[in-house]
């Protein structure tokens, strides 16, 4: 006995067709298609062997009786029509792992209070961001020394996920649970280290501000990039740095101090009244002109920030190292599956080494995220 929504899943998440699937495990196309559709499917010992394995997956994982679907969250509000459906059901069924391993995990240990602030319905995105930061417990001022360690300390959870596309998807967030109560964002590894800091802002946005639907999906778009500018670099901060002649060569240390991109940056700088439109289109043709545009100087100067709490949580719960195949045993994939999707999380030396903070002179170093056992 198996279950169809997991067939689906599984056959997702490896972007697979039904067709091909079939094909595989020596089943029709319409075969596959009714098993996906039918709630607990009977299916002979021999089907089921070879099904798994066009799947690649243990067969104990197609037996495991499913979580709801993920909700679409933000993956709905971009345009990505560049972008093939399959590849967004994949990005989308990788996190639905991840999250369940999370939510199981999530029974047995008690992690940090979610501190998301709730802000449907702002429009400013200064305010917005001021409320958030001190939701989150950070200062109104200054850089954010590491923005994933921020939203794991605020109860998200934040996963690495495997699939990712260049520009197109590089993340998406989404409340997850059945009370809606537990913050998800998925990420891609590879982008910059600047951008990861950027999209995990603007995903922020979403989450503090876009729980509810709305058809104008450019503007919720506008406000969540407004939004991690405000995040990332105060108003007041950005006024008292752009006080002389904003110029490439003067943004390039701001680059490294605010953990920005120069092209945000100069977005920054015409949003505070800095620059007019005109400086701000020559400063956009200048960053062209040395090609900037594709790779932009510093883009070594920091490692890439890498989540940590579904990691942390592992070994509380497996071992350090983490016992895969203990971990296996309550989620049927196989092992190298599960180490490869260990390994996109920051074990706790490079965490610790990533700290390298934003400004020369320091911030305080943060804290692991806090976990700890429930009592029963
Ligand atoms: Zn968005």
């Amino acid at each position: 006995m198996i279950y169809g929504a997991r067939v689906r899943q599984a056959r997702e998440l490896r972007g697979l067709t039904q067709t091909a699937t079939g094909k595989g495990a020596g089943l029709s196309q319409g075969r596959i298609a009714q098993i996906e559709l039918t709630p607990i499917v009977e299916i002979s010992d021999e089907n089921l062997e070879r099904l798994a394995q066009t799947l690649k997956v243990p067969v104990a994982f197609l037996q495991r009786p499913p979580l709801e679907d993920l909700a679409e969250g933000s993956m709905q509000f971009r345009a990505r029509k560049s972008l093939p459906a399959p590849v967004l059901r994949q990005a989308r069924r990788e996190a639905e792992i991840a999250r369940e391993v999370a939510r199981h995990m999530l029974t047995k240990l008690e992690g940090p209070s979610v501190r998301i602030p709730d802000l449907r319905g702002m429009h400013d995105m200064g305010e917005a961001a001021q409320l958030t930061r001190s939701a989150l417990g950070l200062p109104p001022h200054g850089p954010i020394p590491r923005v994933l360690h921020a939203l794991e300390r605020a109860g998200a959870i934040v996963i690495a996920l495997e699939t990712w596309v260049d520009g197109k998807l590089d993340a998406f967030s989404t409340w997850d649970g059945p009370e809606l109560d537990l913050p998800l964002v998925p990420i891609g590894q590879g982008s910059s280290w600047d951008r990861i800091r950027f999209t995990a802002s603007h995903e922020l946005a979403h989450l503090v501000l876009h729980r509810a639907p709305c058809s104008d999906l450019e503007k919720i778009e506008q406000e969540a990039d407004q939004f991690a500018g405000e995040f990332l670099f105060p108003r007041e901060d950005a006024e008292s740095e752009f006080t002389k002649t904003v110029t490439l060569s003067r943004l390039a240390p701001l680059k490294l101090k605010w953990g920005m991109s120069i092209a945000s940056l100069i977005f920054r700088a015409a949003d505070v009244g800095a620059i007019d439109q005109r400086q701000k289109t020559s400063l956009h043709v200048q960053l062209g002109a040395r090609g900037w545009r594709k790779q932009e100087p510093g883009a070594d100067a920091r490692e890439p920030e890498q989540p940590r709490a579904l990691r942390k949580m592992m070994e509380l719960l497996y071992g350090d190292p983490i016992d895969v195949r203990r971990l296996a045993e309550d989620f049927p994939l196989y092992a190298s599956e599960l180490t490869r999707m260990i390994k996109r999380y920051a074990d706790a030396p490079s965490w610790r080494q990533r700290q390298r903070p934003v400004q020369p002179e320091g911030q305080a170093p943060g804290v692991l995220v806090p976990f700890r056992t429930r009592a029963n």
